[in-house]
């Protein structure tokens, strides 16, 4: 008896509030399971059905009555604006609808979760009510939102080494996500960059495969938890698979990497992500031998679906559908399709055509929709189709920021530190401070901030690096922006400088969008030596989203710290310079030496040994052990 009622319990987790299909689905369960019961089926013991298999065969029970055109629905995913009016949600049976630069969907947390409401009751209006996933690229904090905590990006996380800290970091943004409305994540990119020269090197890790399954782990678990709960969401691992490793670096390029070297050093992260059980998986925009990823299905399917066991979905990236041959890929083993910016129809209609000209297998379909389905069970939306209405008052929150912030000192990089220049002595009588970058949180934060490509704007709830050290310092703090020179009394300089924010293809360097360098800008390099030709005491503080030529600027300066992308927490940055906090970074990336270090494919990686680094991969000095 006792069994029975933990049995129907697991069936019927939520009775009163249960959705159309839901009930459809568990009404069926309840006469299997009733026949079974009394009429003794074979192993109709309870402890057999997993939460698993229960899930299992509502997916199959649902898919069994699902239409064509609602099938193809479900393998659509769009934004809310611009490809849809919101009605289509329902007449064209849409399966997911993400969120990326636009219109915003709300004035605040709680208009956001208000849009998505509104549509999702679209989603379930239709005669199966399945409702809908909420994509966002949350990709360091839930950047799409002012006022969101915006945490280093991964690049810093991977220099702070600490899994714990990650998986902390991955629930919170899980937190923020799900408060403005989102179920789902486009994030951790599994990158593993091997060229400085591609302008995504932050969006991963780190050049070492290890440390990047290492964190994989704990960003999944972070985001995911235990998946159907109201503060957690669905997590992509992406760019499967070659994004950070194509030739010279080019963002969308061609991977020369044989199988082997694919195998060992690219494909651990993605069955570590698979073993915590992520939620989907994003193709890559790159070539492997020249044949493009989301079309690879010895890699989609055999590999990834087959091999390594993935059951989730297998999503494209942007316009996926019609860049790399239209039902090639869903015969590659695509499930769900980002039909945005025009491909919405151009995906619809030619699925339909292809299945009723044999081109597509209807098995391909119902493999896709089934994943997608599954999804949705696992991450209990058929039971709490809406956002989480009390995660509102979490955004940007106190603990949330303190957490960033720690995450902020942790990611600092002590490259250099002569003449114990650091840390700065509170009571110093004059400091000045230099460079733009010192009091910008748009600068500070990198792509991904905002808006796509970031910005230098400032922006809701972040603190600037100048604004942390006036808090700690004790003497005078002078701005000195552009280094006038106008402060050559100061005892000591804090000359702040390092790369406007980029995201893909515009973050590249040599490749379509031309217009980056390896090296500082000629106005930041003049920043520094105005105060190094002084002789006043002058500490760096590179913002940058990967290791740059700046060894001239290191022999300089007396002191040089790499700080990546700290995000909306500056502060974080005076609380190590100031010696509240000891520096506990290391390199998550070997550091160049020159510009010539990037003649061959990749630029120095520990693995190869023909290219000396100025800094190995792991350096990172401290005040004290
Ligand atoms: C990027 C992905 C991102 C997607 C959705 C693409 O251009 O490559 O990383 O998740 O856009 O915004």
């Amino acid at each position: 008896m006792k069994e029975q009622e933990k049995l129907t319990k697991l069936l019927f987790p939520l009775k009163n509030n249960m959705q159309k299909s839901s009930y459809i689905m568990n009404r069926i369960f309840t006469t299997t399971f009733s026949f079974c019961v009394f009429f003794g089926c074979k192993k109709a013991s309870v402890e057999v059905i997993s939460p698993e298999v229960i899930i299992e065969q509502k997916v199959d029970s649902l898919l069994a009555i699902m239409t064509l055109d609602e099938k193809i629905g479900q393998m659509s995913q769009v934004r809310h604006f611009d490809d849809i009016v919101d009605k289509d949600v329902a007449e064209k049976f849409i399966g997911s609808v993400i969120h990326t630069q636009g219109p915003n969907p709300g004035e605040d947390a709680a208009g956001w979760q208000a849009r998505f409401k509104t549509l999702q009751e679209q989603a379930l209006s239709t005669r199966l009510g399945i409702p809908l996933l909420f994509g966002v690229d949350a990709v360091h904090g839930q950047n799409t939102f002012q006022g969101a905590t915006i945490f280093p990006h991964n690049i810093g996380m991977g220099a702070t080494r600490n899994a714990v800290l990650v998986k902390e970091v991955a629930a919170i943004t899980a937190i923020e996500a799900q408060a403005t409305g989102f179920n789902w994540v486009f994030s951790p990119c599994l990158a593993i960059p091997y060229n400085e020269k591609w302008g995504r090197v932050y969006e991963g890790f780190s050049e070492s495969t290890e440390l990047t399954q290492e964190l994989t782990k704990a960003s999944v678990l972070g985001h995911q938890g235990n998946l159907s709960d109201s503060h957690t969401v669905m997590a992509t691992a992406k760019h499967f698979v070659g994004d950070g490793a194509t030739d010279f670096g080019a963002e969308g390029g061609n991977t020369t990497l044989s199988s082997r070297e694919i195998n060992k050093r690219l494909f651990p992260p993605y069955r570590v992500a698979i073993e915590e059980g992520i939620g989907a998986i994003m193709a890559s925009f790159n070539t492997i031998k020249k044949q493009p990823m989301h079309a690879h299905k010895k890699l989609i399917t055999d590999t990834l679906k087959k091999k390594m066991g993935f059951n989730g979905i297998v999503v494209t990236d942007w316009k996926g559908y019609s860049k790399y041959g239209y039902n090639r890929i869903i015969n590659a083993g695509i499930d769900m399709v980002m039909a945005v910016d025009g491909d919405l129809e151009v995906f619809q209609e030619g699925l339909k055509r292809g299945i009723e000209t044999d081109k597509v297998s209807i098995d391909r379909v119902n493999d896709a929709v089934k994943r997608i389905l599954r999804q949705k069970y696992r991450l209990g939306l058929f039971e709490n189709p809406f956002p989480d209405t009390t995660l509102v008052s979490k955004v940007g929150s106190i603990p949330h920021r303190n957490k960033a912030r720690q995450a902020v000192r942790e990611s600092l990089v002590l490259l250099k530190n002569e003449n114990d220049v650091l840390p700065i002595d509170k009571t110093t009588k004059k400091i000045v401070v230099v460079g733009e970058h010192a009091n910008s949180s748009g600068l500070q934060s990198g792509g991904w901030t905002m808006t796509w490509q970031g910005s230098n704007e400032n922006y809701k709830g972040a603190t600037t690096i100048l604004e942390g050290i006036q808090k700690i310092a004790k003497g005078e703090i002078v701005y000195d922006t552009n280094a006038t020179g106008n402060h050559f009394d100061a005892d000591v300089a804090i000359v702040i400088v390092g790369e406007t924010p980029y995201a893909e293809f515009f973050g590249d360097i040599g490749h379509e969008s031309n217009t980056r360098t390896l090296t500082l800008t000629k106005d930041h390099q003049k920043y520094i030596k105005t105060y190094t030709d002084k002789e006043i005491k002058t500490i760096v503080v590179l913002i940058s989203g990967r290791p740059l030529v700046v060894t001239e600027q290191i022999n300089k300066s007396d002191a040089f710290v790499a700080a990546w992308l700290p995000g909306s927490e500056g502060d974080g940055i005076a609380e190590v310079l100031f010696g509240d906090y000891n520096f506990k970074g290391k390199l998550p990336h070997s550091w160049p030496k020159s510009v010539e270090d990037f003649k061959g494919k990749y630029g120095p990686n520990f693995w190869n040994k023909s290219i000396t680094p100025l800094f190995e991969f792991g350096y990172g000095l401290k005040y004290y052990i």
